[in-house]
């Protein structure tokens, strides 16, 4: 689904991505770890352009996303976004939250956007907050907001950094929650988190970065049971 050939990326004389290639099949749960500074959020915002990589391509779906040529909104409308901060609208209701993006590509018109976003709500068990306000809701809510969100765009990926890294403890469960229900209903998913929990019960793979490269990758049970590199174990060390 999504192909990442020799991709670097440079902050000025930082290279912060150092010749990554990397291939992300259709279904796969892809759970990223590493020390801070690492690349991670840059890897992630590198595949749906939000970072411009100085070099190497990406390629979804058999788009190439890196391509001038590509309609990189179009791209971006198949490829859900979660950030550690949320990032919603605060000067609009829950529903318009949810509904603004499908009905300003013209994927649905109003009504079956609200349709759409009362059914999404339900979900997350949120329906009773469609009117209210960010600042009124909790940071788990706001989260669980954002995931659907983004899902009102019928995602063929969804991109996750850091989701409950800004979260109060209490609220870390009811998000990766919805993670869950979503990787078992088969989404394909790139996570970036520290939760080794949710990485060894979710992840079909893990990788581990450090220094812009992905040093080694597994599936989560050997990655946990045998780190093979110094630095994972050093990290592994550190977090578990
Ligand atoms: P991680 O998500 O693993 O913590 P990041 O991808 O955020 O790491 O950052 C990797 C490195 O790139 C860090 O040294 C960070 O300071 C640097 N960096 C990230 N974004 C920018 C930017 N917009 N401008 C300059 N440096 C950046
Ligand atoms: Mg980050």
């Amino acid at each position: 689904m999504i192909d990442v050939k020799n991709l670097s990326k440079s902050f000025g004389d930082h290279l912060v991505l150092d010749d990554l290639s990397e291939h992300i099949y259709p279904g796969e749960k892809v759970v990223v770890i590493g020390p801070s500074g690492s690349g991670k959020s840059t890897f992630l915002r590198c595949l749906n352009l939000l970072e411009t990589p100085t070099a190497g391509t990406i390629t979804f779906n058999g788009v190439e996303v890196t391509n001038t040529k590509t309609n990189i909104d179009q791209i971006r409308q198949q490829m859900g976004m979660v950030f550690q901060h949320f990032n919603l609208f605060p000067n609009m209701t829950i529903r318009k939250n949810i509904t603004l993006a499908p009905v300003r590509t013209g994927l649905m018109k109003q009504e079956e956007a609200d349709e759409t976003a009362a059914v999404l709500l339900k979900r997350v068990g949120l329906l009773d907050k469609a009117d209210a306000y960010p600042a009124q809701i909790s940071g788990g809510q706001k989260q669980r907001i954002a995931i659907v969100r983004a899902l009102a765009m019928q995602p063929k990926v969804m991109l996750f950094d850091e989701p409950t890294s800004a979260l109060d403890p209490e609220m870390v469960g009811e998000v990766l929650d919805v993670m869950k229900e979503l990787a078992q209903e088969g989404m394909t998913m790139v996570v970036v988190t520290h939760e080794m929990g949710f990485a060894k019960e979710v992840g079909s793979r893990v990788l581990f970065m450090d220094s812009g490269k992905i040093l080694e990758q597994n599936t989560p049970q050997e990655f946990f049971d045998h780190p093979q590199n110094p630095r994972t174990r050093t990290f592994l060390s550190k977090v578990l």
